[in-house]
């Protein structure tokens, strides 16, 4: 487990002026940082938990998860957040490995959190691929807990308990989704935070997301790459996701390392390659947004790894080998090269 605690200036100018007014305070921790479907080490799957408050609460007023891979419910419970405390679930896109937590989640805040508020999920609207088939978070949702209806798992607790939802765990989502977009378009609110979201390049419906508090800002980028699927093109980064990420002071996104690339020897198909974005380009994204932090997470290769899935490598990735990478695309700011429950605070005034 890795702890990069920050404290801006803003803290330091507001700890001379005296204790008077608790600091508001924004963390980020990673909840998995696998990259893919694979599982290498019992790392969680991919998930972003971001949170907003006052120091005296933690910074833990607002909570929010970005995603929620493999093994989501036990990374909120080591840092010691209970599923029915989550404000919000946001989705970047319906992959597997960043959606097949919530199940496990939702079902747990049924069982125990039945009489409390819904959960908003936000996500894309149903969006058509190029192959012809749809991408539904709607349907997902709507099947989450299908299941656990189907083995009679939800009529034996409903038979234990009068308040449980009698539809399972889909009648505690409050499903909100949003339409296409290239411009930012605020898809979430709660007091101080908002949350914005635009399209972005990886799968049909795939979505980067900006949090602004007044702590701070935080980009999440998902899996985002390219509009220009290959080579040739200026950057294997999203420009969606580099105009939402202006001045954000936090940057988080999926990386995959050059290792991986139709030049080297592993094989590794290079469409898969290509759509997403490499820790070099995200770099060069991150130096020109003006970013203080990158936080590289969704490591395809994960670190030590002998292959990322069937895919051999060359030799296991270093953390060197990733903040290297990013450094050679000219960022000069705090890197975070992504481990389970990786941790930054920014703290306000
Ligand atoms: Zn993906």
């Amino acid at each position: 487990m890795k702890h990069a605690i920050v404290t801006t200036a803003a803290l330091a100018m507001g700890a001379l002026a005296g204790p008077a007014v608790a600091a508001n305070c924004l963390e980020v921790t990673l909840t998995g940082v696998q990259g893919g479907p694979p599982v290498f080490r019992g790392q969680g799957g991919s998930g972003t938990l971001v949170t907003y408050g006052t120091e005296e609460n933690n910074c833990r007023d607002v909570l929010m998860q970005f995603d929620a891979g493999r093994g989501t419910t036990q990374a909120l419970s080591k840092v010691g957040v209970q599923v029915g405390q989550i404000s919000a679930v946001f989705l970047t896109h319906m992959h597997s490995d960043h959606v097949e937590g919530l199940p496990d989640m939702m079902q747990l805040r049924w069982h125990f959190n039945s009489t409390g508020p819904k959960v908003p999920l936000i996500c894309s609207e149903d969006t058509e691929a190029d192959q012809g088939h749809v991408v539904s978070c709607a349907g997902f949702a709507e099947h989450i807990g299908d299941p656990m209806i189907e083995s009679g798992e939800i009529a034996q607790r409903l038979s234990e308990s009068d308040v449980r939802l009698p539809g399972g765990p889909a009648d505690l989502i409050e499903l909100a989704t949003f339409a296409d977009t290239d411009d930012p378009v605020e898809v979430w609110q709660s007091g101080d935070v908002t949350v914005s979201a635009i399209f972005s390049r990886h799968i049909a419906g795939h979505a980067s997301f900006r949090v602004d508090t007044p702590a701070g800002s935080v980009l999440i980028g998902g899996d985002a790459g390219n509009d220009t699927p290959a080579p040739p093109r200026s950057s294997s980064t999203s420009e969606q996701v580099e105009a939402l990420a202006q001045g954000a002071e936090v940057i988080v996104h999926s990386t995959i390392h050059p290792v991986m690339g139709p030049d080297g020897s592993t094989g590794f198909p290079p469409p898969i390659y290509y759509r997403q974005s490499t820790a070099t380009d995200l770099g060069a994204m991150a130096a020109r947004t003006g970013a203080a932090h990158l936080m590289l997470t969704h490591l395809i290769p994960p670190m030590g790894a002998p292959r990322q899935g069937p895919y051999p490598l060359p030799a296991p990735m270093t953390e060197a080998d990733y903040s290297d990478a990013a450094r050679d695309g000219g960022f000069e700011g705090n890197i975070v090269v992504g481990t389970d429950l990786a941790k930054l605070r920014i703290v306000g005034e």
